[in-house]
This record gives C-alpha cells, structure tokens and sequence, in this order.
C-alpha cells in the first residue's frame, strides 16, 4: 500500500494546518492508525512543529534582541569619552 503512504506524507502538513475536509482527514488518521510507520511520520511532525513553535516564543528574545540592538546602532558609549582622534 506504497500509495496510501505516499498520499498520507504528501497531505500530513495540510493535515496538521487543518486545511484538509473532514473526510480527508478520518481517512488519514485511519491510515495512521493502521499503518505505523507513517503514525510514526506523523507523530515526529507534530514534535518537530512544536519545537519550532516554542523555539519562536522562548528562544529568541534574549540574545537576537541583543545582537539586533547592537546592530541597530547603540553605539554611543566607549566612543564617546575617547577625546577625539581624527585621522586627515
Ligand atoms: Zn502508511
């Protein structure tokens, strides 16, 4: 039953979007249920999303919001009691 697998791999991600009918989605999950190697596809996308999802939310802040201000220009403080040496 290669096609049913092909199927399920080719519609899991409109299937975790919640984009696929109601039909759609029974047969998936009943595939899923019958066949587990692509339950096991499945259950590693659902992981695989959450760890990006909480990645966004928890990770990023601290540091890139560091790195992002530096970038943006915070750059007044160590220069700003040098004196001044101009090079012509
Ligand atoms: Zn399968």
């Amino acid at each position: 039953m290669a096609d049913d697998c092909n199927d399920v791999a080719r519609q899991i991600y409109s299937y975790l979007d919640g984009e696929l009918t109601v039909w759609k989605r029974r047969a998936i999950a009943r595939h899923l249920d019958d066949c587990p190697p692509c339950a096991k596809g499945f259950t590693f996308e659902v992981e695989l999303r959450q760890v990006i999802v909480s990645r966004c939310r928890d990770e990023v802040p601290e540091s890139l919001r560091r790195r992002v201000a530096e970038a943006i220009g915070d750059s007044g403080g160590e220069a700003a009691g040098h004196g001044g040496d101009e090079v012509r």
